[in-house]
């Protein structure tokens, strides 16, 4: 996140949909550089820190077998989200298996800042990300059956990925890790 990667350093090693690889053995290139893509990434940029918006650069690449178009970027993008996936994963932890206040999630993840006398009650969008992340639409490989309450579909996917992680001292720091890393 701290620069942007060449051309050749970002190119991924093979291409997902065909399985070409990025550069042959005979140095061919058959993913070739296919301009830039800017977006931003919202919530907390490390463990601990205040939320932010952040603006990054993205590359595309265009195989020339399947003609895919690929974007590599860092991790913790989530298309169609304005949030990292980590910021989600820790939402959903504070909520669902900490069960947090909504202010209190909401003053830890949002870029909005919570203002006296309007400040909700209610935060809708741990809500909506309990509902998407556990039908898939955030991290693909889970799914969850349950039904339940939107907190209880929290607690739920976190659990989840709290598995998937490595050994870390913290759930919080667990599920960071995993929320990065999961597909
Ligand atoms: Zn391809």
């Amino acid at each position: 996140m701290e620069r942007l990667p060449g051309v050749g350093e970002a190119r991924p090693s093979r291409c997902p949909p065909c399985g070409v690889p990025g550069v042959g053995l005979d140095g061919r290139v058959n993913l070739h550089g296919h301009g830039l893509r800017e977006r931003t990434i919202s919530g907390p940029p490390q463990l601990g820190a205040a939320p932010e918006t952040v603006g990054l650069i993205l590359r595309r690449y265009e195989c020339q077998r399947c003609d895919a178009v690929l974007v590599v970027g860092p991790r913790g993008i989530v298309p169609g989200y304005l949030y990292s996936a980590m910021a989600i994963g820790l939402a959903l932890l504070l909520w669902g298996v900490l069960r947090q206040r909504d202010e209190d999630v909401q003053r830890a993840i949002s870029i909005n800042r919570l203002r006296g006398a309007s400040r909700p009650e209610r935060w809708q969008t741990v809500r909506r990300w309990a509902k998407a992340a556990s039908a898939g639409e955030v991290w693909s490989s889970i799914q969850v059956t349950l039904q339940g309450t939107r907190r209880e579909l929290a607690e739920r996917v976190s659990r989840i990925l709290c598995a998937r992680a490595g050994p870390a001292p913290t759930d919080a720091e667990r599920i960071w890790s995993a929320s990065g890393h999961a597909r």
